[in-house]
């Protein structure tokens, strides 16, 4: 007789920063049947990560005064306390995800990468896997952007390296190098090839490339930007800006990058793509249970539900809000418990627990953030 395929409240797709975090909270909640779905391992994101990209958000243990460490997705655990830095690279901040589900004793089915999601009726999501069939009520989409770049952003950028598939810049051995981006994996790209003695040529759209803005979001890092000074001195470095890359042609010994304005360089190493991911980022595994709006973003209600398919949620950097983005752990993390309660209601389950304590302190406050529109 075939197995009848297992069924829960809620399922959660996957277990990387954001998944496991509102799996966390999910577990507060007594009699809440879930499980997390995780492609690959769980530590398998944050490894792709360049070997000397860390990062930006400091992460500081001060969460015995009620101040929870920035990049913690676990409000007892600080990452600074267990990586011992205060900018952990990928490799040490996926082992610190590893620990949290491990001592959380997390559900987490590893290895299951959802293949196909189907809405039965009202009431059913069928999610088809590489472990089969898993049901649920509720669905909670946490899949990330970094496994998702935005590999074809103009004709001819397949000739070049998009920044999300560089291992190691040690592997980096010609004189000079063309980035083309202007905001933080374009800086962290030019830092690193600056600093093993690389010649660099940033294209940048942007005509600064210190914009100001009060949303963190929108403006380069205090990490980044010291550590972008320090590179400067090197005279090792170029910037263009105003160039708006439109195509990158490959000739016999060559790569032309041509601006919208019909400016064109020459640069004899594959260019680096550092223009970011796909909109959406893994959400568009899933487009047709979304919304999308003229510039290809997600729709989302303000409890983070698809628009139009109801019982849906979107969690992580892509949760955006008209000019609030939440694309960071400290962003997103706050929306955790609004889902979670909001859950816990729809299911008639008591989510005191949650009350007694949020974690994450409060939402944005309008005296504090001047012109921000978070
Ligand atoms: C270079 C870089 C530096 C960054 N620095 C910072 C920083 O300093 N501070 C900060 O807060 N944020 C930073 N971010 C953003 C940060 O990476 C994200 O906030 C965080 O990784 C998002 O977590 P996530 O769980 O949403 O996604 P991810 O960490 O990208 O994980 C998504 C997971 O989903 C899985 N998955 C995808 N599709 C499926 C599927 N169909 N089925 C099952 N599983 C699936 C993938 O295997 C992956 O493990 C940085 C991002 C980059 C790229």
């Amino acid at each position: 007789m075939k197995k009848p395929s297992p069924y829960f409240d809620v399922i959660v797709v996957s277990a990387s920063a954001a998944g496991i975090g509102i799996a966390l909270m999910l577990q507060k909640i007594p009699g809440l049947s879930f499980t997390v779905l995780k492609s690959g391992s769980i530590r398998e994101s944050f490894r792709r990560w360049p070997k000397q990209t860390r990062f930006i958000t400091p992460s500081f243990h001060s969460n015995p005064y009620g101040l929870v460490d920035l990049n913690a997705i676990e409000e007892q655990s600080s990452p600074a306390l267990f990586c011992q830095s205060e900018h952990p690279c990928g490799e040490h901040y996926a082992e610190y995800l590893k620990a949290v589900v491990s001592n959380e004793y997390l559900p987490v089915v590893q290895h299951c990468r959802v293949d196909k999601v189907l809405k039965e009726n009202r009431d059913n999501f069928v999610l088809e896997t590489q472990q089969g069939v898993f049901r649920s009520q509720y669905l909670i989409w946490a899949t990330g952007e970094f496994q998702f770049p935005d590999l074809a952003p103009f004709p001819g950028a397949e000739h070049a390296i998009h920044y999300a598939n560089i291992s190691d810049w040690s592997d980096f051995n010609a004189e000079a190098y063309t980035v083309i981006g202007g905001y933080e994996s374009a800086i962290d790209a030019s830092i690193n090839l600056l600093a093993s003695g690389h010649h660099v040529h940033v294209l940048m759209k942007e005509s600064d490339w210190n914009k100001q803005s009060s949303d963190p979001s929108k403006t380069l890092s205090p990490y980044s930007l010291d550590r972008f000074n320090e590179a400067i001195q090197s005279e090792r470095l170029t910037i263009t800006f105003d160039a708006n890359i439109q195509s990158i042609k490959k000739t016999a010994d060559a790569y032309i990058i041509s601006s919208e304005d019909g400016r064109q360089w020459s640069s004899n190493t594959a260019p680096i793509l550092a223009t970011g991911f796909l909109s959406g980022g893994g959400a568009k595994q899933i487009a047709h249970l979304w919304e999308w709006d003229e510039d290809d973003r997600i729709l989302l209600t303000e409890a983070d539900e698809s628009t139009c398919t109801p019982g849906l949620f979107l969690v992580g950097p892509q949760v955006r809000h008209d000019e609030q983005l939440y694309c960071f752990i400290y962003k997103f993390r706050q929306r955790f418990t609004q889902l979670t309660e909001l859950l816990a209601l729809c299911l008639s389950l008591d989510s005191s627990a949650l009350n007694a304590n949020n974690p994450w302190a409060g939402q944005c406050d309008e005296e504090q953030c001047g012109d921000c529109a978070c």
